[in-house]
């Protein structure tokens, strides 16, 4: 026994042992030692509320830590396979930000507004739908065109929806506020008006016009000028 333990001793400390039993406590309270190691805890506690408080306060945790599979312990914990939509309806449920709200209620009344436009546009002239180059939209089949007249070149693709061939036609040369009328013809020798457009001049133009005949039924097509002359034809 060295002179400080000694000394402590000597204030009316406790048990010199009460440190190193201490450092013990959590093994203890985890079950784990050797039964000498324990019962030695064991004693010191009969004489230590400290120590016994110590292990009082340890007990819960030690319960919690023993369900704990040590093999598990350095494993990746896996990602539940919903983690991903719970965030993402986690965000829904928040809503957008006030501002975001209010801007994206403008945009839906420009477009609402634009739209009308539009609609009213196609349905007094029966125009076709001119609209931007954007991304594909459904699969794309690039057909063949034929231009018959040498100020119009062009390019088309058609896509095969449910309800019948859209003819996506790209081009420039088609004289301006001239109306030009898109057929789709038929295997059967049948042809379908499938839309119109009015020329823009040099200008490139991007019209998407639908028919009503099925891919499997359409042949190719033709656009007419105004005054019934074939521009330019596509045979699929
Ligand atoms: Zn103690």
């Amino acid at each position: 026994m060295n002179e400080q333990t000694a000394g402590a001793a000597g204030r009316g400390a406790p048990d010199p042992a009460h440190r190193a039993v201490r450092e013990q406590l959590g093994v203890y309270a985890l079950g784990h030692g050797t039964d000498d190691e324990r019962a030695a805890v064991r004693a010191h506690l009969d004489g230590c509320a400290g120590c016994r408080a110590e292990v009082a306060a340890l007990s819960p945790l030690a319960a919690r830590l023993a369900d704990v599979d040590p093999d598990r312990i350095d494993e990746d914990p896996p990602v539940p396979p919903e983690l991903g939509a719970a965030v993402l309806a986690r965000i829904a449920a928040q809503g957008p930000r006030p501002v975001d709200l209010a801007e994206r209620r403008r945009r839906r009344t420009r477009l609402a507004g634009a739209a009308a436009a539009v609609g009213i546009a196609a349905a007094a002239f029966g125009v076709g739908w001119i609209a931007r180059p954007g991304p594909p939209q459904g699969p794309l089949e690039q057909v063949a065109v034929q231009v018959a007249d040498d100020d119009i070149s062009a390019t088309a693709d058609i896509v095969p929806h449910t309800w019948g061939v859209e003819v996506k036609l790209s081009g420039a040369g088609f004289t301006a506020g001239e109306v030009y009328r898109l057929v789709v013809e038929e295997t059967d020798g049948d042809a379908v008006t499938g839309g119109a457009f009015l020329g823009v001049g040099p200008g490139q133009l991007d019209c998407n016009m639908s028919s009503s005949v099925l891919r499997q039924d359409a042949a190719g097509f033709q656009v007419l000028d105004a005054s019934g002359e074939v521009v330019l034809s596509s045979v699929f």
